[in-house]
């Protein structure tokens, strides 16, 4: 294997990108030209900080690698070449190159000419209830899934093809939610550092495998998932999109072809555009990607219009398919309107509502005037509104605590007194290094929204997903008090639903 200078190369990261959509590859290749949400993005910048703190935590658990991954693409390629001569060996970031492919495999194990492949992710994983198949169908991928098994495939496939005569079994490495830390402090062993703008993980000195503890990673071995996909024998049930349709093989060779040739691929136009990384409004020089591939199908003046799939939780494929891409193109007889909901707007008369606005060129907001003062009416002053804080990390802070175990560390609580006034009463928050706060999170709370019968407001949905969660870590505790939290957080919980009193968990 060798790398040549100015040689173009499908990476691992390319071929991701092209396979959600062949366009993406020319957008991504051309950073310079077109704008990219996804690179701006605080959100994914912090899952991707957890990611390398499990990649580092991978790394404990496979003491005799030999870490390349400060080697350059070339030199790595060359030192891979090396190691590989030895009969045993354990390699982290290996590169492997076939014809214009290339691959650095997380972690990789070689016995013999037997090779286990290593792809590690900071995606949690449920052996309870996570699975890669539909029940029904054991030969249709789940989409959640979908991207992590091709890209494990694309490493197998390169790998293969660049190591003759080995047999690859690949294991996509997930965080356990199954286990919890047995050991104090885990997380602060892998330390977040930003090293002239890129992220590191600074691994605490005296850490190895015996002072992390039991394992908080789990390896899954998916090499039948890989073979349905490398063999094209994955079902693809409804989705009718031709890109999705091209065999494995096919994939790989129009997005190299597309990248040799700097060529534009014909983007798939479909419902996942909503969400494209590339749709923008950037300043120029910079470019929207979104909306030149839309102009393709349409006068260049539309495609800053909103489209069918702006529509709120409405099926656009179908409309799609049928070259009805705009919302303001929607009609009253696209809509079930006659049934009549039970509180409010039903979902197809809102649905229609934003499309009539759209094709009126409307901003104003819609109140539902009589259903709002019915619900005022049941409303107990002083009223109470409810903010959370919490944080979910892949590796645990505390000893006992799961992967991805929701932890509430702060709340504020405002009143709204009868007479109109508004005061900031109480606030909770718990910075402390190594302390689990739920259960005086909890108590602080209850502390504060006891004292009247007042209505409480939450911010979101959120809150009672956290309040739930708590009362499943107070049962599995040992605090003294926790029957009294339970029984005060079930009856926060509970609420009036349709005359009837309703559990909402
Ligand atoms: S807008 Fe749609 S077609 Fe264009 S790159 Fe994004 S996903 Fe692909």
């Amino acid at each position: 294997m060798s790398t040549e200078t100015n040689k173009k190369y499908l990476t691992k990261s390319l071929f991701n990108v092209g396979h959600e959509c062949p366009r993406k590859l020319f957008y991504q290749v051309h950073k310079d030209l077109y704008q990219n949400n996804k690179l701006e993005n605080p959100f994914l910048s912090a899952l991707a900080e957890g990611g390398f703190q499990v990649g580092a935590l991978a790394k404990i658990y496979h003491p005799e690698g030999i870490d390349l991954s400060d080697f350059s693409t070339k030199d790595s390629v060359v030192q891979t070449d090396e190691l590989l001569k030895q009969d045993n060996v354990t390699i982290f970031e290996p590169t492997f190159v076939y014809e214009n492919l290339l691959v650095r495999i997380d972690i990789l194990r070689k016995v013999g000419s037997h090779i286990e492949l290593f792809e590690v992710k900071a995606k949690s994983f449920d052996s309870r209830k996570d699975q890669f198949f539909y029940k029904r169908n054991n030969l249709c991928i789940m989409s959640d899934w979908g991207k992590y098994l091709y890209d494990v495939a694309f490493q197998v496939y390169v790998c293969k093809k660049s190591l003759p005569g080995f047999t690859v079994i690949p294991f996509l490495t997930l965080v356990n939610k199954n286990t919890f830390s047995t050991v104090e402090a885990l997380n602060q062993k892998f330390l977040i550092k930003n090293d002239y703008g890129r992220t590191r993980i600074l691994v605490v000195s005296g850490t190895n495998q015996s002072t992390v503890g039991d394992k908080v990673l789990t390896n899954i071995d998916v090499s039948r998932e890989v073979g349905l996909i490398i063999e094209n024998k994955v079902d693809l049930m409804k989705k009718t999109n031709e890109w999705d349709r091209l065999p494995f093989e096919s994939k790989i060779s129009q997005l190299t072809q597309g990248l040799l040739n700097d060529q534009k691929l014909t983007p798939r136009l479909d419902g996942k555009c909503k969400k494209c990384e590339f749709r923008c409004n950037p300043a120029p020089p910079l470019k929207s990607g979104f909306n030149e591939c839309w102009s393709e199908k349409m006068s260049v003046n539309n495609v800053n219009e909103q489209f069918v799939f702006d529509i709120w939780n409405f099926r656009s494929e179908s409309f799609i398919k049928f070259g009805r891409f705009l919302a303001k193109e929607l009609r009253e007889d696209d809509f079930d309107l006659n049934s009549v909901g039970d509180n409010g707007l039903t979902q197809h008369q809102r649905q229609w509502l934003q499309a009539s606005k759209i094709k009126e060129k409307e901003n104003s907001k819609y109140i539902d005037i009589s259903g709002l003062f019915k619900e005022i009416a049941i409303w107990k002053y002083p009223l109470h509104f409810i903010d959370f804080e919490t944080s979910r990390v892949a590796i645990p802070f505390t000893i006992g605590r799961r992967p991805y175990e929701q932890i509430a560390f702060q709340f504020s609580h405002h009143i709204v007194n009868k007479d109109g006034t508004i005061e900031h009463v109480d606030e909770y928050i718990n910075a402390e290094s190594g302390v689990f706060p739920n259960f005086d999170f909890v108590r602080s709370l209850k502390k504060a929204l006891e004292l009247d019968s007042g209505t409480i407001f939450r911010f979101h949905n959120h809150e009672n997903t956290v309040l739930c969660e708590i009362i499943k870590q107070l049962e599995f505790s040992s605090e003294t008090d926790k029957d009294s939290l339970i029984d005060w957080i079930k009856k926060l919980l509970i609420r009036k639903m349709n005359g009837k009193v309703s559990e909402q968990w």
